[in-house]
């Protein structure tokens, strides 16, 4: 059970005022907001540890490595990697993405095929892309179906032998859509081909265990699970780390530097060059224990029932439509209200304190798919309730009045 008062009290921004009224935080799934705890561990960090990691010899230093390493070790638990060392610390999922799309470049050829999914980031779209303009590989897309869901048989028929990579994110931002990825990892791996799972948007609902799904590559961001912004990871099996040239040249990321030839550092610093987002990184661990406390079972449940709740009283809306009406699906709702545009809206309702996002969310092909040109997204999280969508039905029904 959730026990919301306590939790809202964790969270200071949920105090403040917008335009002079209480803020309605419903545009969690671009970043949520950080508890009380999180802030803090950043204010002693550099109050009390600050100095660099790794190569110190004084107390700070240490004191700084031990904290940076301690938060990577609470990744590896959370996430179940087998290796502290398969976690690589990063800027966040379009880094780590980045980081295995570039890699890439010299394990595939010319004719080689790699799978994406409809309901994509344009942060997994984009890479791929690149990766094949490189390299001279093929791209080919899962397509989805009226509710927003992917067509599995399509997948099926688009398996072979050339397969080298499949790539798709374990739940859509754009509609909320889960994804049926331990079939899609079972079934890529029939043609050994890699699967890298985008978990951006299912890591604050859902813990995930990489060791189980079997899953090749996982990334995710920090500040989408109550943690900063600018930090993130890169699972990766050992056996594919190894695989991957480096990313970005540097320092941290040697073994030995000579002007005739450099040769890298084992993992995870092969992947780490250069001084990374320390208090960020310690950040992370602390929100990842704080969500734990707090525990992944009570906050699926309570956002479910937030989800029923809010689907039920935004359908009395009359010409509201909402986009992504799959049964599995995280507390993401996705609506147009008749043909008034979706910006028009989401600018009424700020001021009346609510926040919500609007347009195609990085995801135009989506938006292309329902022929619409974005839509209004309001996203939950744990720390929502049920009094705050009476505010965001009761906006909308005035937005509508006034627009149409
Ligand atoms: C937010 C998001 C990203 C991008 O994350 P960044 O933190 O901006 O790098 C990628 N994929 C999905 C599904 C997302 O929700």
């Amino acid at each position: 059970m959730i026990d919301i008062n306590k939790v809202r009290n964790d969270f200071p921004i949920l105090k403040e005022t917008v335009n002079g009224k209480p803020l309605v935080y419903f545009d969690n799934a671009a970043t949520s907001q950080k508890p009380q705890v999180v802030i803090d561990s950043i204010v002693n960090y550099y109050t009390t540890i600050n100095s660099n990691i790794h190569r110190g010899v004084h107390t700070l230093s240490q004191l700084a490595t031990d904290a940076y390493e301690e938060a990577r070790i609470k990744i590896q638990k959370h996430f179940n990697a087998k290796k502290s060392y398969e976690i690589i610390l990063t800027a966040g999922t379009t880094h780590s993405i980045n980081i295995v799309a570039t890699g890439f470049t010299s394990l595939l050829n010319k004719g080689d095929e790699i799978i994406v999914s409809a309901l994509e980031h344009h942060s997994n779209i984009v890479p791929w892309q690149m990766l094949c303009e490189r390299t001279g590989a093929i791209l080919n897309v899962i397509p989805m179906n009226e509710d927003g869901e992917l067509v599995m048989s399509e997948f099926d028929n688009m398996l072979s032998s050339k397969t080298k990579l499949v790539f798709l994110n374990h739940v859509s931002n754009a509609l909320g859509t889960i994804n049926p990825i331990e079939e899609i990892i079972e079934k890529a791996h029939k043609f050994d081909a890699a699967v890298l799972i985008d978990g951006a948007q299912s890591c604050p609902h859902i813990k995930p265990d990489v060791q189980e799904l079997d899953v090749d590559f996982y990334v995710a961001s920090a500040h989408k699970l109550c943690g900063p912004t600018g930090v993130g990871i890169l699972y990766g099996k050992e056996e594919w780390l190894n695989k991957l040239p480096p990313y970005q040249g540097g320092g941290e990321m040697i073994e030995k530097v000579t002007f005739e030839k450099t040769t890298y550092a084992g993992l995870p610093h092969k992947f780490e060059a250069g001084t990374p987002n320390i208090a960020g990184g310690i950040a992370f661990g602390v929100a990842i224990d704080y969500m734990n406390e707090i525990g992944f079972d009570n906050i699926a449940a309570y956002e479910n029932e937030l989800l029923e709740y809010a689907t039920k009283k935004l359908l009395t809306i009359e010409g509201l439509k909402i986009y992504g009406t799959s049964k599995n699906k995280t507390a993401v709702i996705s609506f147009n209200i008749g043909t008034i545009h979706p910006f028009d809206i989401g600018s009424i309702i700020d001021k009346l304190g609510i926040a919500v996002r609007t347009g195609h969310h990085c995801a135009q092909p989506i938006m292309d798919f329902y022929n619409i040109p974005g839509t209004i997204r309001a996203s939950f999280s744990f720390y929502n309730t049920f009094k705050e969508i009476d505010l965001l039905v009761e906006a909308l029904k005035k937005a509508k009045m006034m627009l149409s």
